[in-house]
């Protein structure tokens, strides 16, 4: 690892100071992602700005719009076993103990989970090719070995795929994104803050220069009643998903009147789907229906040498999560049935 400078950043306003060198610095949360970088070679920040001791923003508070604020620096455990998120959102509750392990999950903050970056092998090894890492060198992957990567959104650029589980969820759930930058602050709608690949895979989101994330809010509407997060990954913990899939909906008279679908493991970002949620309106809960819903979220998505299996096995854990959210009740929190 290179040599850096450290600082405890005791406000806001000294972490936005404490990084205005972008070039230089970087934020550092729970450290269980930027640490790893460091040490692989990938990141070198000449400095580290420990947010963690900022106050305030490791809170779990409620919303005047009936909706709860999830502090940035609030740990996943934290956020997973928060009674408020368990009872009111237990689909991202869920989404949070499917991932990682409860030692990182104890680590590891809800802003710093937004912001990991892919876990392409290649990525990883800066001595292959890779447009993420050092733009412009080119993509080992789409020749490579591929089995963990995208098949939705892809470019000729990138085909590695966004890891988190939480923020599958928090797709589904629409949450959004609030942060405080040196342009002051704003707000970001969660679909719209990871992005796609394009010809610019070196950008993972779009947060400007020096921007911390402060909290992410959670609207009123949990989906209490009816959802799951389903998880398949090649090892039942330590392993991120090879697809993963958050499903909620409200019934009415037996029919779905509202449902949320989004998916994991397939893209550069978590893969929403309007087309799918619109069709399962006001229709039955039963597997004809998930499975036209899948084949419409799984619309335009194309494989590669080693992960074709993908597009089926996505097609099926959606049918399968439709069936399981009709009964949340009898799924362990963060266990998953096998296939
Ligand atoms: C072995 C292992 C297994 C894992 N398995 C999974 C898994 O199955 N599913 C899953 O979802 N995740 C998994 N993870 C990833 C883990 O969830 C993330 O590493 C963690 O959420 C990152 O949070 P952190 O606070 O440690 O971030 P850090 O490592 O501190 O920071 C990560 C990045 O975010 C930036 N940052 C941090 N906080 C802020 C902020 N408030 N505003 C702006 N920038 C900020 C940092 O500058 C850095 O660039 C795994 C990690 C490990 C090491
Ligand atoms: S898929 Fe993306 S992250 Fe992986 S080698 Fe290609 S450019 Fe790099």
């Amino acid at each position: 690892m290179n040599p850096f400078a450290f600082a405890q950043a005791n406000t806001v306003g000294e972490a936005l100071a404490g990084v205005h060198d972008t070039e230089r610095a970087s934020f550092v949360a729970g450290g269980t992602n930027i640490l790893d970088l460091m040490k692989y070679g990938v990141s070198h920040p000449g400095m580290l700005v420990d947010v963690t001791r900022i106050p305030d923003l490791n809170a779990i508070s409620a919303l005047p719009d009936g909706g709860l604020r999830l502090g940035a620096l609030a740990t996943n455990a934290h956020t997973a076993y928060h009674p408020e998120v368990e009872h009111r959102y237990p689909l991202l509750s869920k989404a949070i103990l499917a991932g990682a392990s409860p030692q990182i999950r104890n680590m590891a903050t809800n802003g710093g989970n937004l912001l990991q970056r892919t876990r392409c092998y290649y990525f990883y090894d800066p001595d292959t090719p890779c447009n993420k890492r050092e733009p412009g060198s080119g993509c080992s992957a789409l020749h490579g070995y591929n089995r963990n990567m995208a098949i939705l959104g892809t470019s000729p650029d990138c085909i590695a795929v966004f890891p988190s589980d939480m923020c599958v969820a928090l797709a589904a759930l629409d949450a959004r994104v609030q942060v405080a930058g040196p342009a002051g602050e704003r707000s970001i709608a969660f679909g719209d803050f990871h992005r796609l690949p394009g010809d610019k895979p070196e950008v993972d989101n779009t947060l400007a220069a020096g921007e911390l994330i402060t909290s992410i809010d959670l609207p009123a509407k949990g989906f209490e009643k009816y959802y799951t997060y389903l998880k398949i990954r090649d090892r039942s913990s330590y392993s991120f998903a090879l697809i993963s899939v958050a499903l909620a909906f409200e019934l009415e008279d037996g029919l779905i009147r509202e449902a949320r679908l989004a998916l994991g493991g397939v893209a550069h970002k978590p893969w929403r789907s309007p087309e799918a949620e619109q069709y399962l309106a006001g229709k039955e809960p039963i597997p004809e229906h998930f499975s036209k819903a899948a084949a419409l979220a799984l619309d335009g998505a194309v494989g590669y040498e080693h992960n074709h299996f993908k597009i089926e096995l996505a097609r099926r854990a959606i049918v399968r999560t439709g069936m399981m959210a009709l009964q949340p009740e009898t799924q362990l929190p963060g266990a998953q049935p096998s296939l």
